[in-house]
């Protein structure tokens, strides 16, 4: 089967500007060519055509943060992450990091979706996240109190079949009458970092607080989700060592805003709005500072999946990345993060074929990743 989508303007996800005049060539899910419209190979005489009336074709997006079966009750998890799914691969989303749900079901409707018999974004689970007791939402996270314990914990998700593993380095208290240290602690960490890197697992840890971000760093995670309070020494560190960072704004930009939460008294309303302020600050200096940094949104926890729209937008308005920049973070840099990028991430001939069709240009402006025309998912348009 194979299909010529003519008519296009076409973004790599790497070069600094566009193709005009281009087309593209899917052979079955992968792509066979892409160049200059006249161009095309005698392959492409007997594909279906699809006129792309001049609309931006680019890599489909990655969601390096996501949460596709959170909330779901145990019974029907699986069923409420395909549709979440669903939803995730309409918005052009055909790749994603799911980073912790209270049960296996992302992995097991992963699996589904792998096999072709629902519609969804390629994904690499993390299973469930291992916090310290207490130190998470109440019976989400798998809980361990020592580095022995947290072997054990990430060789459960590891055998359940994750992909990644994720860590609650700076732990989120599991109710407000909860003690617990501001970080998992080095040994714990090195414990969870060790233990992934042994089977060929990266590792990512939640750190909202300074001291988890911190340590995990220390400890070779390969990867900082969202990363609020990160301070130079710190932001030094990871760029020095390759550690990514995914800052997801979006997540802390909707935790602030007054709709969220009507009649919050003032002084929380002053709090949310300086922990705004203190991530756009961690995220603009990390840039600055040479971090990697890949787009991640956190959906479904407080933002709907369209929000990687929104998140590249604030990557350039809050964090200073360029428009080209910002868009690498959600196709071609975040498929480096996901260690993907010899499949997908980019538009490039052998590459899996997937793909987002856009009405507009969003190198010219990041609101036209909100007109999809379509999205193709290793080469099948959904
Ligand atoms: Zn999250």
């Amino acid at each position: 089967m194979s299909t010529l989508i003519t008519n296009i303007r076409l973004w790599d996800g790497l070069a600094e500007r566009a193709m005009e005049g281009a087309a593209l060539l899917i052979v079955d899910e992968r792509v066979a060519w892409a160049g200059a419209r006249g161009d095309a190979p005698e392959a492409a005489s007997g594909a279906e055509v699809v006129d792309g009336d001049g609309g931006t074709l680019l890599p489909g997006l990655i969601d390096a943060h996501i949460h596709l079966g959170w909330g779901g009750a145990s019974a029907r998890a699986e069923e409420t992450t395909l549709r979440n799914a669903a939803a995730a691969l309409a918005t052009g989303i055909t790749a994603a990091r799911d980073l912790g749900a209270p049960s296996h079901a992302v992995i097991t409707a992963a699996r589904a979706i792998a096999r072709g018999e629902a519609p969804g974004p390629h994904l690499i689970a993390a299973g469930r996240p291992v916090a310290m007791p207490g130190g998470y939402a109440p019976g989400v996270a798998a809980e361990a109190d020592s580095p022995e314990a947290v072997r054990a914990a990430v060789a459960a998700q590891v055998a359940a079949g994750a992909g990644i593993i994720k860590v609650i380095a700076s732990p989120v208290p599991a109710g407000p009458e909860v003690r617990v240290p501001r970080s998992f602690g080095e040994a714990s960490l090195a414990a969870a970092a060790g233990a992934a890197h042994a089977v060929g697992l990266r590792i990512t840890a939640h750190a909202h607080s300074l001291d988890g971000a911190r340590d995990a760093v220390a400890a070779g995670f390969d990867c900082i989700e969202h990363g609020y309070r990160l301070d130079a020494a710190t932001i030094a560190e990871m760029a020095r060592r390759g550690t990514w960072l995914v800052p997801t704004l979006v997540a802390m930009e909707a935790a602030q805003a007054p709709q969220m939460a009507p009649g919050r008294p003032p002084e929380t309303a002053a709090r949310a709005r300086e922990r705004w302020e203190a991530a756009v600050e961690a995220a603009r200096q990390a840039h600055r500072a040479g971090v990697r940094i890949a787009a991640g949104t956190d959906a479904i926890t407080n933002v709907p999946v369209t929000a990687i729209r929104r998140e590249v937008a604030l990557l350039i308005e809050a964090a200073g990345m360029s428009p080209v920049q910002a868009l690498r973070a959600a196709t071609s840099d975040a498929a480096v993060l996901l260690g993907i990028a010899q499949e997908t991430g980019r538009i490039h001939a052998g590459l899996r074929a997937d793909l987002l069709l856009l009405a507009g240009d969003p190198l010219d402006d990041p609101a036209a990743l909100s007109e999809v025309r379509g999205v193709w998912r290793s080469g099948e348009r959904r």
